[in-house]
Parts: structure tokens; C-alpha cells; sequence
């Protein structure tokens, strides 16, 4: 009989993999779990937030990945058997497989920050995965009176899109800026510096003027705790700001279903083999996307997709009997400050032999000195891009 290979989660990282072993070997019975029958993405939420993107643009089905001859299941993967090799779903069946891939992305780690759990979310979104959260900050947005106070938290360590956070906020003065323009942001963030800081910080001050405060954890913008109900945040020196809307980017880590894997290590996230993606504590267990530890690869859509590419390659080397081939990535991160105004960072990274590594004279940031047209054309790149990684991982 046909290989089975089982892929749990049907995002960036799960649906490139599985579509990705379908064209490298034909032969091979696919089963892809993910609960839910319409994926949402992160990437361009932000976005949709600030009034430029259509909720239906950043949504898409199954159907193409269906009609490549892989099996969609729409269920949650409840426990993993490694040994057995076995994953048990909600529904009730069982699935065994030769070989699996993960790809959760991430949980929020409740209660890491006090006071924020399941519960205060429902008062202040995270919207750190797309879906019901996102369309309840963008409601809260729209009810907020003009003069009201945008309040971010930020968390540091490691966390699903650096420069989200700063995109995010970029977006919102868009919104606010054309109908509330006498509203104001500001950012608390538990990181000295951030992602792309230098150019998000021209473009904030050239589009939004005064309207966004950055405070940095030195300067005591690390929040310490929340009062969802009190929509106030207190931070680490117990100084209190109240916002009209609360937007905090909670501490994560990988989804739960690694947990029952066992991939997991005390930090929470999938330490993995660089070059395959191949768990460094279960074997035959492949793990992509955010759940994983691949710094200097950041957490991404790009990232995960490309990681997808490797661990299918790897997986179809090995039920072959051969060695993988070398590993190689690429990620290009997009933020929009304005409609005409888009900036980004770009890597290409390898597997060195023993860990990844960032491949030396590659990648970089955007120009701080560039005229309008480059914003635009870096805009206009974004677009580009959001289009032909949904083709690539959707169809
Ligand atoms: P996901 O894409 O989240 O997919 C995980 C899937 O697994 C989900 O569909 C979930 O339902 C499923 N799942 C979880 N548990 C189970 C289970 N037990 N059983 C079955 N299925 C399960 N990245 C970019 O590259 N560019 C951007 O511009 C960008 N912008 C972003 C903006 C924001 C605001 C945010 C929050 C993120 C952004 N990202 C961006 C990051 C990007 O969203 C993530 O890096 C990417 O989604 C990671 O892919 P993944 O496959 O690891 O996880």
C-alpha cells in the first residue's frame, strides 16, 4: 500500500506541505486535519483592519487542495501516538501514519500576563489569529469615539511576526487618521527595540504626525498587568493607562497539539533537525511553521511555507530510502504603513550542518533614504506577494 503521510493544520505551514508532498510524489495518500472549513489569514488582517482588505479577500477554501487528491478532514487532532504512530480526532477516528507533520502554529500562553485570560480577551482582542478576535477589534474600532485612545501591549520573546505589532498600529491610525482623526495610539511594548523600527518610525511620523506614542520597556512601557473590565493597563513601574479600545499581543507558545506530540521542550516551542524540520525528540514527526524554534528564521507565513517545502522534500527523500537534500529558505516580511507606503525585510537562510543560519550578504530592510514611488512600489510588492503565497499554499 501507498505511504501514509498524516498533516495536522491547515495553515501556512500544513497546506504548503501537504500540496507539496502531492507533487513530489504522486503516489502518496495525504490526510490534512484542520478543523476549520475557511482559513483566515494574519498576513493582511491588519489590513482589513485599517479598511483596506475585504474580509472575503484574506479568506480561503480547501477545494483546490481537495481536487489535488488529498484527503481534508475537518476535525482537530486530539492526541498523538508516536509510537503507535496514530492521531486520534475529534470526530472520533483514528488515523495512522507513517509519517506526520505539525504545523499549529501557536497558543496564547493565558495567564502569563496577569490578568489577561480567555475571558478578558473577549473585552481586549488579541487578534493575534485571525478570526472572530479580528472582527471583534475592528467592531470595537468602529464604535470608539473620536478623541478615543488606542492602546496596544506588546510582548517580548518569542512571538508569531515581529513587525505585526508595528503594522498593526500603522494601520489602525490609517483608519483613524481618515474617519477619528483626533484619536490617539499608543504603543506599550515590553522590547527595547523592534522590528524595521527605523522605517516604521519615518513613515509613522510622515503619514500619522503625532497620533502614534511609541513607549520602549526602558522607558516602562512593559505592561505588567490588565483590567479587561477597567479597559486599563498597568505597567511594570505601576503606572496606569486607560484605553477606549485594549489590543494586547499576549506571551505565546506552540499550538497545544505539539504538547501531546511530546515535541515540546520547556520553552514551549518544537526544537527540530534545521535541515528537515524532522522533531529533534520524536521521530517521524515533522514540525513547521510558528510552533517551532528556527531563529534566525522569524515566525511568518513565508517562513512556514517555505519550511512546508523542506519537510515534504525531506519526508519524500526518506520513504524513498535517500538522504534529504540540502535545505534552503527564504522569507520576505511586508508591512504597510500607509495605502502607497510599504516597507520590508528580507533573508535567505540555510542549514549551516548543524544549526540555520542566515545566509551572510543576503536580505536586509528597505532604504531609510527612498522617494515616494519606492514606498509605493514596496506597497504595490506586498500585493503582489499576499496573491502568490495564497495561490502557492491554497490554490
Ligand atoms: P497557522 O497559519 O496559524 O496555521 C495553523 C493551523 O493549524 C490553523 O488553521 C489551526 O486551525 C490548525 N490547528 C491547530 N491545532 C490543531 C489541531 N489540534 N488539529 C488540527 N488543526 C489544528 N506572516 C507573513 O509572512 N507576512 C505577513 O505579512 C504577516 N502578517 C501578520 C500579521 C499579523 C497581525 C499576525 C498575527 C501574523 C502575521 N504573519 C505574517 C504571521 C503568520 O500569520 C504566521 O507566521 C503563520 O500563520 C504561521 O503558519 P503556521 O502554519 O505555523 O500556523
Amino acid at each position: 500500500a501507498a505511504a501514509h503521510v498524516v498533516v495536522v493544520g491547515g495553515g501556512f505551514g500544513g497546506a504548503t506541505a501537504a500540496r507539496y508532498l502531492r507533487r513530489y510524489n504522486p503516489g502518496l495518500r495525504i490526510t490534512l486535519v484542520e478543523p476549520a472549513t475557511q482559513f483566515v489569514t494574519c498576513p493582511f488582517s491588519n489590513l482589513y483592519l485599517g479598511g483596506l482588505r475585504t474580509w472575503e479577500s484574506i479568506t480561503h477554501g480547501y477545494d483546490a487542495i481537495r481536487s489535488e487528491g488529498i484527503g481534508v478532514v475537518h476535525a482537530s487532532a486530539e492526541d498523538i501516538d508516536a509510537t503507535a504512530r496514530k492521531v486520534t480526532l475529534s470526530d472520533g477516528a483514528v488515523l495512522e501514519y507513517d509519517r506526520l507533520v505539525l504545523s499549529p502554529g501557536i497558543d496564547i500562553r493565558w495567564g502569563a500576563l496577569e490578568g489577561y485570560d480567555e475571558a478578558a480577551a473577549e473585552l481586549a482582542p488579541h487578534a493575534w489569529k485571525a478570526g472572530p478576535q479580528t472582527q471583534l477589534l475592528k467592531a470595537q474600532l468602529e464604535a470608539m469615539a473620536d478623541g478615543g485612545t488606542f492602546v496596544m501591549s506588546i510582548t517580548d520573546g518569542a512571538f508569531r511576526c515581529p513587525p505585526g505589532p508595528y503594522e498593526r498600529a500603522s494601520m489602525v491610525a490609517h483608519y483613524l487618521k481618515t474617519n477619528k482623526p483626533k484619536s490617539k495610539i499608543l504603543l506599550l511594548d515590553s522590547k527595547e527595540t523592534f522590528s524595521k523600527q527605523g522605517l516604521f518610525r519615518q513613515g509613522w511620523e510622515a503619514l500619522y504626525g503625532d497620533m502614534i506614542e511609541w513607549i520602549s520597556a526602558d522607558n516602562d512601557g512593559k505592561v505588567a498587568r490588565v483590567d479587561a473590565g477597567a479597559l486599563t493597563v498597568e505597567s511594570a513601574f505601576g503606572v496606569t493607562h486607560k484605553a477606549d479600545v485594549l489590543n494586547v499581543v499576549p506571551p505565546q507558545k506552540a499550538g497545544w497539539i505539539a504538547d501531546r506530540a511530546g515535541v515540546t521542550n520547556e520553552t514551549g516551542w518544537v526544537p527540530v533537525n534545521g535541515n528537515t524540520f524532522e522533531s529533534a525528540q520524536v521521530g517521524g514527526i515533522y514540525v513547521v511553521g510558528d510552533a517551532t524554534i528556527a531563529a534566525p528564521m522569524p515566525k511568518s507565513g513565508f517562513c512556514a511555507n517555505a519550511q512546508g517545502k523542506v519537510a515534504a522534500a525531506a519526508i519524500t527523500a526518506d520513504l524513498a530510502g535517500q538522504e534529504p537534500p540540502p535545505a534552503s529558505f527564504v522569507n520576505t516580511c511586508y508591512s504597510l504603513i500607509g495605502p502607497d507606503y510599504g516597507i520590508s525585510v528580507a533573508g535567505v537562510y540555510y542549514f549551516d550542518g548543524e544549526k540555520l543560519a542566515e545566509r551572510e550578504g543576503s536580505g536586509g530592510v528597505s532604504p531609510l533614504e527612498a522617494d515616494e514611488a519606492f514606498r509605493r512600489a514596496e506597497a504595490t510588492y506586498g500585493a503582489g506577494w499576499y496573491a502568490s503565497i495564497s495561490a502557492d499554499t491554497w490554490g
